[in-house]
């Protein structure tokens, strides 16, 4: 997959990625990302790439004319996403990180400032993703975040090709809790059903455990979700025991 990043401040993206999974990720060929300065498209001696708005008004505006034409040339393939990150867009949830990871581009645009020239969402934007409300100084940690959740499903690039499955909200539901060595910490031991080695009571206590989380911290996702007579039985058990 390729992604490619709008942004008035390429560092702020290029270091970010070059950590961890995401730079594994790129270092592999799993994705290849593309960081581009909207100042590098524009005409003028000066390189302007906002101005006051129309109206008047605190604040500067993304002009339309580089970031369109950034955009045109950085769009290269046909399924291409453009996604605009603003606080008016749809809250990022998983299901739209699972659709962009499946296409072969994902075009990501940051706004900064007041935002961009409105023309330029009506020309070019195809999703438009907000990652909560609440309004940041500009796009750029916002486009991180979408960033890092669409790499991390892509093929191979998670060592285990599983763990993305049982992570929260794949299956929706909350993952279960985990645990590691030691056996006993602070007087705090680990559940029983973990260290007996029986693989069986292992999905088991898993399966409750996410079950109970889930209807503790978010119901509104259980209500959601398809229960088949075994998480039914869980459940009841889980109620009894409260
Ligand atoms: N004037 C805009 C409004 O009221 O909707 C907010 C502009 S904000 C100061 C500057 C830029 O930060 C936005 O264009 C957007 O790219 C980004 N941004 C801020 N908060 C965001 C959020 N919650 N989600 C996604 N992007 C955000």
């Amino acid at each position: 997959m390729r992604v490619d990043v709008v942004t008035l401040f390429p560092e702020m993206i290029a270091s970010a990625l070059d950590f961890s999974i995401m730079a594994r990720a790129r270092d592999t060929g799993a994705v290849q990302f593309g960081i581009h300065n909207p100042r590098d498209w524009t005409t003028d001696r000066h390189r302007i790439v906002d101005d006051t708005p129309y109206g008047g008004g605190a604040g500067m505006v993304l002009k339309p004319e580089p970031l369109v034409v950034c955009v045109e040339e950085v769009t290269t393939k046909t399924d291409a996403a453009v996604v605009f990150m603003t606080p008016q867009g749809a809250q990022l949830t998983q299901a739209h990180v699972r659709r962009f990871a499946s296409l072969s581009q994902m075009v990501v645009l940051c706004g900064h400032y007041e935002g961009l020239d409105e023309r330029v969402r009506q020309l070019l934007v195809t999703d438009e993703i907000s990652i909560g409300d609440y309004v940041l100084t500009g796009g750029e940690l916002p486009a991180l975040v979408l960033i890092d959740a669409v790499v991390r499903l892509l093929r191979g690039v998670l060592g285990n090709e599983t763990s993305a499955l049982e992570d929260s909200f794949e299956a929706g539901l909350l993952e279960h809790p985990h645990y590691t060595r030691p056996p006993v910490f602070r007087g705090m031991a680990v559940p029983e059903e973990l260290v007996e080695g029986d693989h069986a009571q292992v999905r088991r206590w898993r399966r409750k455990m996410s079950l109970a989380r889930t209807l503790e911290r978010r119901p509104d996702l259980l209500a959601r979700v398809e229960l088949d007579s075994y998480d039914r039985e869980l459940l009841a058990e889980i109620l009894a025991e409260e």
